[in-house]
Order: C-alpha cells, then structure tokens, then sequence
C-alpha cells in the first residue's frame, strides 16, 4: 500500500478546484526532460478523465527522444505558440506547475504566470520550494514529480481509470530522473508505483529503449569526441570536468537534447566523485552548467555557489553569463573549494 501524501487541508482546498473549476493550465521547467513531460501528460490525463480542459504549457521545446509520449504533440511552448499561451493563462483558473520549485525556473512564462489570477498548484520534488501556491505537494526525498502525480492520482481514486499512455509517461518520469533506477530509487514504494504500472500495460523495457536507444549517429559521434578528446579528468581530486562551444556543436549538427546524459558517463570511472559539463548555448551568449555526483557531494550547493544554479544532491544544473575561459576557471575554483568533501572515500 502507498502511505497518503495529501494533508486534509490540502485534500479540501482540492476537492474545492477539483468541483468548481473548468481550466486548468500544467507547466513544467525550462528545457523540459522526461519527469516534466511525463508528469504533465500523466496529470494532464488524470484532469482530464475528471473532465476538465487542460492545456500543458512548456517555457521551451523538448527533446526529440520524448516525442514518443502520447499527448506531446498538444504541448504548447511558450517561445512558439505565445498568443495560445498568453490566452491559456488568462483563462485558467488553476495553474499546476510541475517539477519546479520557483516561478523563477520558468523564466518569462512565471510573469505570464504571475499575471493570472489563477490558483498556483505547486507538485514537485526539488528542495526549497518558493511560497507562491495555494497547495504546495513538495516531496524532495521522492524519485520524481512523476511519482509524486503517481501518489496524488492513487490518493484521489484515479488510478482504476489511468489510462495505459498515462502510466507509460509516469514511467518514463520516474525512469530518467533516476538514471534508469540506478540512482534516487531505493525506496521500495518505487517498485510497488512500477508494479502497479505494469498492470496497466506498459512494457518497461520497450520504454528504456526508446529513451536510452534512440539517438542520432551524430549524437553517438558526439559522445566518443567528448570522452575521446574534451574530457579533463583530475584524478587526484576525483572530479572531472568536459566542455563544448558552439563551434564544436555544431560540427556534430547538434539538436536538443543530443548532449544530454553525456555528463553522467565520466562517473563511470572508478573513484570518480563529480563531473561537470560546460556547455555553450547556440544562439545567446550563455554557457549551461551540469554537474553529477555519487553519494553525499551536493551538486547543488556547488551550482548554487558557483554556477547560478541548483537542483538535487547528485544533479544540479546552472548557467554562467561569461567566456568559456572563465567558466573554466570558475569550474578550477569550484573544484578546489570542494577538494576536502570530494578527497573523502567513495562508499565502494
Ligand atoms: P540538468 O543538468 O539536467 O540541466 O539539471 C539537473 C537537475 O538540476 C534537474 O533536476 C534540474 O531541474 C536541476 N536544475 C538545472 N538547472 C537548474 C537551475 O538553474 N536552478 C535550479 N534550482 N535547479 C536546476
Ligand atoms: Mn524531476
């Protein structure tokens, strides 16, 4: 059995939207990744079967391994579709945001947000969530936000209904955001959530393949120059470090998403503690910072002292306004700063 995660007073406050109201608009994160996708068709589904009209609505577009989901191509983006969106908006009266902690996270699309007279419904599983909700379902000790909307769903007697496309993107949520149950996923209830899923029919290991084996040749090609040629490892400090400018982007004609996960293969090294990549944006003059770690070095302190960022012990993310000769040496600093956490043993 799953224990309940909504409070009586939550439950009332939702009961109350989930009776009087009608639009309910779901937003998730910049650059979506597979939990914001997947927890938002998984919810959107669930309003949905409750008959409500429900528009999802993400800052920007996500990568292309996440177009198998059914319901993606619904998805408005708020640097394309703007006129929908701004109508959406000014139509909801609830607005979910899922898998963000901070209006601030959704960058322009938070003052559209802001603008609204809507009710906030804040479902996520980052740490320090903002105080800008009428609900706040803030879990994060949990795998996903899509096991956290697993959890709400099974608390308000959704479940019997969801449909099997539902719990094939409340899967794939709670697959990526733990690295394929490698990582974030010792809890048992995760398994009895994947149990439950499985009886709706999904096929787990289709699903891992069309996430995990479904990239371009160039993306491939990608990967060996970045392990090959760009991969600083400092192995006297257990940390290592990768970068990719613009140039060398586009010379493996780089589409979204084709750097991501690319971060986590240096830690298959032994004894390697951290690993941070230094990615520079096409178009703006921005470099995005990712950082993954193995037990208790907290990426996110590190990105939120360094990088402008934040996130989870052992993924966090951030963005640096500045040349890649001086990310580098932030990176150099960052790295010293930390030598005595990261100089501790590793648990194996
Ligand atoms: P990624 O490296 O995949 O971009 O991000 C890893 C994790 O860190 C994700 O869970 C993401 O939500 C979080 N994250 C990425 N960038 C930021 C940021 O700028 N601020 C905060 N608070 N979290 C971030
Ligand atoms: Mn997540």
């Amino acid at each position: 059995m799953l224990k309940p995660i909504l409070t009586e007073e939550q439950l009332k406050q939702i009961n109350i939207w989930l009776s009087d109201c009608t639009h309910f608009v779901i937003c998730a994160h910049l650059s979506p990744d597979g939990d914001a996708i997947g927890s938002s068709l998984g919810f959107a589904s669930f309003l949905r079967s409750l008959g409500k009209e429900v528009t999802i609505v993400m800052p920007n577009q996500f990568p292309e391994f996440l177009h198998w989901m059914s319901g993606t191509d619904t998805i408005l983006l708020a640097d394309r579709d703007t006129e929908q969106v701004k109508e959406a908006f000014a139509a909801a009266e609830v607005i979910c945001c899922l898998d963000f902690n901070d209006l601030s996270r959704i960058e322009e699309l938070g003052e559209i947000a802001r603008n609204s007279s809507a009710d906030f419904w804040l479902i996520d599983h980052h740490l320090d969530p903002g105080d800008f909700s009428k609900v706040s379902v803030s879990f994060p000790n949990m795998s996903s936000t899509c096991e956290v909307v697993f959890r709400i769903i099974y608390q308000l007697g959704g479940f019997g209904t969801m449909t099997k496309e539902a719990a094939e993107c409340i899967y794939c949520g709670m697959c990526t955001d733990t690295g394929g149950f490698t990582y974030n996923s010792n809890s048992s209830d995760i398994f009895f959530i994947i149990s439950l899923l499985l009886e709706k029919g999904i096929d787990k290991d289709l699903i891992y393949r069309k996430i995990y084996n479904n990239y371009s040749a160039n993306r491939v090609h990608l990967m060996g120059y970045v392990l090959y040629e760009k991969l600083q490892v400092l192995e006297d400090v257990h940390a290592s470090y990768f970068t990719l400018d613009r140039e060398e982007l586009e010379r493996f004609q780089y589409i979204k998403g084709d750097a991501e996960g690319l971060v986590n293969i240096p830690l298959t090294i032994k004894g390697m503690k951290l690993s941070i990549s230094l990615r520079e944006d096409l178009e703006k003059n921005r470099i995005w910072v990712s950082l993954r770690s193995v037990d208790d070095f907290p990426c996110n302190k590190m990105s939120e002292a360094f990088f402008n960022g934040g996130g989870h012990k052992n993924a966090a993310g951030g963005h640096l306004d500045c040349s890649m000769g001086e990310a580098i040496e932030l990176v150099k600093k960052a790295i010293h700063e930390y030598k005595p956490l990261l100089l501790e043993k590793n648990s194996y």
